[in-house]
């Protein structure tokens, strides 16, 4: 058996889902484990994104998990001869032909036809020329079986006559997802295929194609588990916190998380849920994952966390909680060292920033409401700003200075106060538009909102019971 070589995937989302950090942990157990070689490959074949964007954020949430890669990252951005080359074999065995369908065309014949939507085949006998403007696809076999023994599923297997032909390469020439992976996986010598099931379907194909180009004996497949939420749904980033980013943000612990995603879909036996690194990786087990979904429970993760945090020594508490603390507010610190008087004072210029509310001086409360009558519009007129404006602040100021025009206050500074006031309880301070983007848009317009309701409720009780 030759060495064990597995890889990571990632298509550049933006963000590192919690999916695939666990995705990223069996593979970088497995190859640990086993002696064997872990390769990162972005699979960016489909983004006109920013190369250096797409991927730091994923390089970021790996290497803050520990999950250290031995090659790569190498990106299908820079690998289209590769797949070029495997068309041309494919197109060579006649086992490729050019389709011009539209995918409205076909979904309006499948639907015709009362069939589920795919490919249909229309352009099978067509027998047109390869070119610019059309895609290619693969001649699927109509009969037979396709099946693999997975690692974590047992076996599984497909009727060829339920796979539609699936398209290799787009019709702007641009090689597709399916092939490029098939390439990519021969290519690199990848011998365990480790990755969410939510691929299954995929397979298939991935096995007739990798038969088609005579590659030899397919790699090992293992599809993990799905996570699910408390409600058994699939985690989904519009309902629940799913970007590894966020829990870093909130002051999680590494290796809590990397304790935390190793039992989702696999577990040590008996009730033992914490395990160091070194036991993870001797004790882990790729063929006894499960294949029932895993919840992603965030009350078991923070009561991990709690669990790692009471495990440090006081010295090293007080070190990752301090760095955690300034890793919250030094992207303002300049602003503040500039207005500070002494080291006590810049607390009370960060302090809007750690608080979940903001603790408001009834006295400045008072002046501000006194000296800004459009109050509660102007709070109203920036929320609306603010919820449409990119969160970076040159778009925050303008957006302010909108909302204040919008009211009758044209001066900048005026329309500051009462946004001061409301997201950090003061009315002096570092910059405000800064101190919003740090503070992120979702607690800057909780803030806002909880201070007009405040004003208004002061405005009913106040018209309710008219000074004498
Ligand atoms: N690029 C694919 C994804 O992000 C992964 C494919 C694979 O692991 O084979 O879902």
């Amino acid at each position: 058996m030759s060495a064990v070589r597995v890889r990571m995937a990632p298509s550049p989302t933006g963000y590192f889902h919690v999916g695939s950090a666990r995705t990223a942990l069996f593979n970088w157990l497995f190859a640990r484990q086993q002696g064997g070689q872990f390769v990162l490959r972005i699979e960016d074949t489909d983004l006109a994104r920013n190369r250096a964007d797409a991927t730091a954020g994923i390089e970021r949430a790996m290497t803050w998990l520990g999950l250290d890669w031995d090659e790569g990252p190498y990106f299908q951005s820079e690998r289209a001869q590769l797949y070029e080359a495997a068309i041309g074999r494919l197109l060579s065995k006649g086992l490729l032909y050019a389709c011009d369908c539209t995918s409205q065309q076909v979904a309006e014949r499948n639907q015709a036809a009362g069939r589920p939507p795919g490919y249909d085949g229309f352009c099978r006998e067509r027998g047109l020329e390869p070119s610019p403007g059309r895609a290619l696809r693969f001649r699927t076999p109509h009969q037979g079986r396709t099946s693999w023994a997975d690692v974590v599923r047992g076996e599984v297997s497909y009727d060829n006559a339920s796979i539609e032909d699936f398209a290799v390469r787009k019709s702007n020439g641009q090689a597709l997802f399916i092939l490029a992976n098939v390439v990519d996986d021969a290519d690199m010598g990848i011998t365990h295929v480790i990755r969410g099931e939510d691929h299954v379907p995929n397979t298939p194909k991935h096995i007739l194609l990798w038969d088609a180009l005579g590659l030899g004996p397919h790699p090992v497949f293992a599809h993990l588990p799905l996570l699910v939420n408390a409600a058994r749904k699939k985690l989904s980033k519009r309902r629940d916190k799913v970007a590894l980013e966020d829990y870093r943000d909130e002051g999680y612990l590494p290796e809590a998380m990397f304790n935390y995603l190793a039992l989702l879909g696999w577990s040590p036996g008996g009730d033992r849920e914490i395990l160091s690194r070194e036991q993870l990786v001797s004790e882990f087990r790729l063929d006894q994952v499960k294949s029932s979904p895993a919840f992603f429970d965030e009350q078991k993760l923070a009561a991990l966390n709690a669990e790692y945090l009471r495990a440090l020594s006081p010295s090293d508490f007080t070190a990752r909680a301090s760095e955690w603390l300034a890793s919250r507010w030094s992207p303002i610190a300049p602003f503040v060292q500039e207005r500070a008087r002494t080291l006590s004072e810049v607390y009370s210029m960060v302090d809007f920033l750690f608080l979940p509310e903001v603790r408001t001086d009834p006295a400045e409360w008072a002046k501000v409401r006194r000296q800004h009558p459009a109050f509660v519009a102007l709070l109203e007129a920036a929320s609306a700003g603010y919820e449409q404006c990119e969160w970076e602040p040159a778009s925050i100021r303008q957006a302010t200075q909108e909302a204040g025009a919008a009211v009758g206050v044209s001066a900048l500074a005026k329309a500051q106060a009462p946004v001061r006031l409301a997201v950090t309880g003061r009315t002096v301070g570092p910059p405000l538009f800064e101190s919003l983007h740090l503070l992120g848009r979702s607690r800057a317009l909780a803030r806002l909102a909880a201070a007009r309701e405040r004003a208004l409720r002061e405005d009913a009780a106040s018209a309710a019971s008219p000074p004498a």
